[in-house]
Order: structure tokens, then sequence, then C-alpha cells
């Protein structure tokens, strides 16, 4: 897949979205302020009706700082806008919000975030809003699980842990088909491997606390689609109060500028740490996009341009001698999240999948020797060196 916007994508994370300032300033500056003060009332009152565009009050995204982040991201994803939240939770609550409602239904496809399990499997149902969880090697059941309530089918792709691939177009033929909208979470594989907007997606949500932020010194969320899909979750967003803070719009946006070089770093140095893990001894898989085979090659060629920085692995190993192996790295460090410039690795029964059933993973493919790696921006021989003294036996 090629970019169809005319740019490519590294000048897009640079320039789009970018304002000079009066003063000169070579980016957008911080606009910290909470209000923002007009001319007359007349000019007040333009924006405040929407016939001029202009900023007013910052929980409300109308500051100069927040719009032009998030003018960059629906840049960077082929979307008409962007909302810029607090968190990637706060973007998926807001949107479940505005787009479904008491005794309607959402289809869940695959292995998703902890929190996006608890918000769709604990939360909503208070307010009669329920959510049907397909696992990854039922999706073929999806036409069976679509009612006429259906309104939206929620997937990660790739998905977490196992980094299985969604076939994003054919989904969306079959939500479409029951009247439902199709989001898709693609902080994984960010917009530099993938724009699931270009294969009929309907919205797109990010963590912008991983890879776009890609320095795990910022939490803050986005969503990305049409301004017609867009205008209900902002009145969310606004009344929950879960605008993105204008100082984290400012670092999310210095980030992005080097979102291309690092991502297609890590594509790079975690193609060779899974090379690696795939001829290791003691390693029995490899999840890794970029090493797909079969359906999941087709759906990589189709709707990816990168495997991206996250892969897991099963070693041949009990659960006690996986933590030992951890435990004796040194460049990895042992923490939840992903998408940073450091390596970062977990064993998703301590973690991420801590809470679920045994039975459960097992069915998911989540074997207690499973580990998840988040490569970061170190040599790639030096990761791998590290694994290999790690995986030695002693
Ligand atoms: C981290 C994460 C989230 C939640 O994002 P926060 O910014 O922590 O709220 C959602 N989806 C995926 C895939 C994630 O990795």
């Amino acid at each position: 897949m090629t970019d169809t916007n005319e740019q490519g994508l590294s000048t897009r994370s640079v320039h789009a979205g970018e304002t000079r300032d009066p003063q000169g300033a070579i980016h957008t500056p911080l606009y910290t302020h909470s209000t923002f003060a007009f001319d007359s009332t007349a000019d007040l009152l333009d924006v405040v009706e929407g016939r001029k565009p202009g900023n007013l009050y910052t929980r409300y995204g109308l500051n100069p700082t927040i719009r032009s982040v998030e003018a960059k991201l629906a840049d960077l994803e082929g979307g008409e806008q962007a909302l810029g939240f607090s968190s990637g939770m706060a973007a998926e609550a807001a949107t479940f919000l505005a787009h479904t409602r008491t005794g309607e239904h959402i289809v869940c496809i695959g292995d998703v975030y902890g929190g996006t399990f608890e918000l769709l499997g604990d939360n909503l149902p208070q307010l009669g809003i329920t959510t049907t969880f397909l696992r990854a090697d039922e999706v073929d059941r999806l036409p069976d699980v679509l009612t006429a309530s259906t309104r939206i089918v929620f997937f990660e792709t790739p998905s977490n842990p196992t980094l299985d691939l969604f076939d994003i177009a054919a989904i969306t033929t079959h939500a479409h088909a029951a009247g439902a909208l199709t989001v898709v979470d693609n902080t994984f594989a960010t917009p530099v491997n993938q724009n699931p907007l270009h294969h009929g997606a309907d919205l797109v949500i990010h963590s912008a606390t991983k890879y776009l932020g890609g320095h795990s010194d910022l939490t803050a969320g986005a969503l990305i689609g049409p301004a017609e899909l867009l205008a209900p979750v902002a009145m969310w967003r606004k009344n929950l109060g879960q605008m993105i803070a204008a100082e984290t719009a400012s670092l999310l946006a210095r980030s992005v500028r080097s979102l291309p070089v690092r991502v297609r770093a890590q594509n790079d140095t975690a193609a060779a740490v899974a090379a690696f893990l795939a001829t290791h001894p003691r390693v029995s898989r490899v999840n890794y996009p970029g090493l797909a085979t079969g359906d999941a090659k087709q759906i990589y060629d189709t709707q990816m341009r990168g495997g991206g920085g996250m892969l897991s692995a099963v070693l041949d190993a009990t659960a006690d001698e996986t933590a030992a192996v951890v435990d004796r790295l040194r460049l990895f460090a042992i923490a939840p999240s992903l998408g940073g410039v450091e390596s970062l690795i977990t064993q998703p029964i301590t973690t991420t999948h801590h809470g679920l059933a045994p039975d459960e993973r097992a069915k998911r493919g989540i074997a207690d020797s499973m580990i998840r790696l988040s490569v970061g921006l170190e040599d790639a021989d030096d990761l791998i060196q590290d694994l290999t003294h790690a995986l030695a036996d002693n």
C-alpha cells in the first residue's frame, strides 16, 4: 500500500497541522491558557455559533495547540478530523457512549487491551450496553453474532499479545451489512504501518501513550474519522471532561514529528529479534506480523507496510523458568506498556492477562511461558546479545 496523499508520511509528520505564530516559533507554540479573549461580542458569537473556527475554551478543544496536533493525526491516518483525549481509554469510552444506546450491542473480536475488556465487559453492561466477545479463531462467526441492535464492531489488529491480524475490509463489509460501524484500535501498527480508514474502517482509535508519544512520558488518546461520526463523540468528551491537556498535546506533536523514523527503525530491529528467536532452540513459537504465513500473510500484504515493534514468543519452559529468563535480561526492562524508545518485556500471565482464567488463556494461545517484547531504539545486536544471555540455560 502506498499513501494516498501527495506528500510522504515523513514530510506530513513534520509539517501537517503546524501553524507559525507572530514570533516565528518554528512549530505550533504551547498555549496553556484555559480561555481566549475576543475583540467583540459579535466575534465571540461567530465562534460559539460555529460560523468561524476559533479559540474559546480549552476543555472544548478550542485551543490552538490541541487543534494543531489533532490536524496532524487526522492527516497521518487519512481521516477528515481527529479528537485528542486524556488517554486511550478516554477515547474508547467516549466513542462507545456516543455511538451506542441502552439495549444496543457491540461485537469485540480477538484479544483486546485489558482496560477495553473491562469497559466492555463490566462497565457498559451497567448501562444496558452489551458486548459479544469473539476469540480470534472464531472470527468467521461474525455474521452469526451481528444483530439488528449491533452498533459497533471493535478490534485491534495486530492484537495483544498473540499479534493476530484481522482483515479490516472483510470485517467492515459484514459490519456495514448489519448497520454497524467498524472501530479499529491502531495502537500497535501506528499510521506508519497501517491506515485502517484506507481499508474501510469507520473510526480509528489510538492509545497515544504508546508509539505516538513514543518516549514513555505522556498519557493521551486519539480518535480519527469523518467529522459526522466525531461530532457526537466530541460532545461526550467535552461534558465528561476528557480533553487532552495542552501541555500533553504539545509534547505529543513533538513526538509525532519523528514517528516514521522511530517506527521504521523499530520495524527493522523487531524483525531481526523475531528472526533470532525463531531459530533459538528454547523458543517454540514466535508471533510477529512480519513472519506471518497463510491467511495472516495475505492480510499482512494487503493492509500493512511493516511488522511493527511488538512481538511475542512462547518458550519451551515452565512459568517460573520463563520468569527467570525475563529476570536475567539487562537491556529489556520489566514493565507493562509499549512503544517507547527503550525495550520492554512482560510475561502476559503476570500483567496484561493476569486476570484471565487459565483455560481462557489456553484457548487464546497465551501460554504460561509466553513473553511479550516491545522493541525500542537500541541496536539490534545488543538486544539479541541480551536475549542470548538470558535464554542460556544455567
Ligand atoms: C495502552 C492501550 C490502550 C489504553 O490506552 P491508555 O492510554 O493507557 O488509556 C488501548 N489499546 C491498546 C492497544 C493499548 O495498548
